[in-house]
């Protein structure tokens, strides 16, 4: 075996394969992308060429415009495999969001899976994570300390809807992000019975139509600016964290605030913030899941690329995982603005 740590180098622009020629999730413009999915960290504007998956280029072309999201993308499906250069590439759903990917790299007899962010519990919003047998995994580390365990969506779920139940008259807005966490929870509370209007922020209702588009269905959204205070009385409207505290509130009558992120589970966070209703859902792997998966995946050795690595790394050595903290910068800030990252993911 060629040990990927030969091969698959840090370097300032990001993760390079060097036999294939490209960067994964890279932090600036380069020559060519593989790209795990399209949250603003990991897809960056203006590459000459991009791989991902097609949903993934269906949402870079949105966010980031037709002439930034890759002068020449190529959509990879599930399971089949491209050959790069000297490197075999496949991905594999990773659960996070729609269309996130797993990048599977095969050279010198040695697979490494890089998983991008990923998530294990069910969503109904995207194909759930496939675990890859292999030599490497890469993973982030986001959650990983054993205080983070996400508790069931649905229960969460529950709680916002016992709280419309018991305040009829009051708005309740929740912060959310505009890809992957607000079509989340749009198909959680339909799924738990909500098939009233949900009235969504100016901000998301790009990204709700692109997962409308991508088959994703949402239900009646109603777009929450431009609508009277009496309509809002008992409504579930959904807005970036950022609209909270902003003049744009105050068009809700008598708002319960939420927020949906991991970093609910903080409830600092949640009161320094003025969240009145913290809802603990993650588009990322808690503790348990994050545990689980490098027992899954089998590899001997996981590189974390960002997060809590040591608690991980420490957690794997006690199982004779070899740990590689690869310290890379620039991940973590979902969508831009230091503001939102602070409830992030
Ligand atoms: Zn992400
Ligand atoms: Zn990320």
């Amino acid at each position: 075996m060629i040990h990927p740590e030969t091969w698959l180098k840090v370097q300032p622009q990001g993760l390079f394969c060097e036999p294939g020629g490209f960067f994964i999730d890279p932090l600036c413009a380069v020559d060519r992308a593989v790209v795990t999915h399209a949250h603003s960290d990991h897809a960056r504007p203006g590459h000459r060429a991009v791989l991902a998956s097609a949903d993934t280029l269906a949402l870079m072309r949105a966010r980031l415009g037709e002439d930034r999201a890759g002068e020449t993308q190529q959509a990879l499906g599930w399971g089949e495999t491209l050959r790069i250069n000297d490197v075999e590439v496949c991905l594999r759903p990773a659960g996070h969001v729609l269309g996130s990917a797993q990048v599977v790299m095969a050279y010198g007899s040695a697979r490494v899976v890089v998983s991008g962010d990923y998530k294990r519990a069910p969503d109904p919003t995207c194909v759930g994570f496939e675990p890859v047998a292999c030599d490497v995994f890469v993973s982030e580390a986001t959650f990983a300390l054993p205080v983070f365990v996400h508790p069931a969506p649905k229960a969460e779920i529950h709680r916002l809807l016992n709280s419309v139940a018991l305040f009829p008259e009051r708005t309740h807005v929740v912060g959310c992000y505009a890809l992957g966490k607000c079509q989340r929870l749009i198909t959680l509370l339909r799924q738990a019975g909500w098939d009233r209007p949900i009235w969504v922020h100016g901000a998301l209702a790009g990204m709700c139509a692109v997962y409308e588009t991508c088959g994703v269905a949402l239900g009646e959204l109603r777009p929450a600016t431009g609508a009277a205070k009496r309509e809002l009385a008992g409504a579930i409207v959904l807005a970036p964290p950022g609209a909270l505290a902003d003049r744009w509130a105050r068009r809700l009558a008598d708002p319960v605030v939420g927020m949906a992120s991991g970093w609910m589970r903080v409830r600092q966070r949640a009161r320094s913030r003025g969240v009145e209703l913290p809802l603990v859902i993650s588009d990322h792997a808690d503790w348990n899941e994050l545990n689980a998966t490098l027992d899954e995946v089998g590899a001997p050795e996981v590189w974390v690329t960002h997060g809590r690595e040591e608690a991980l790394i420490h957690a794997a050595a006690r199982r004779g995982i070899r740990g590689r903290a690869l310290r890379l910068v620039g991940y973590g800030e979902e969508d831009q603005g230091a503001e939102v990252e602070a409830v992030g993911a």
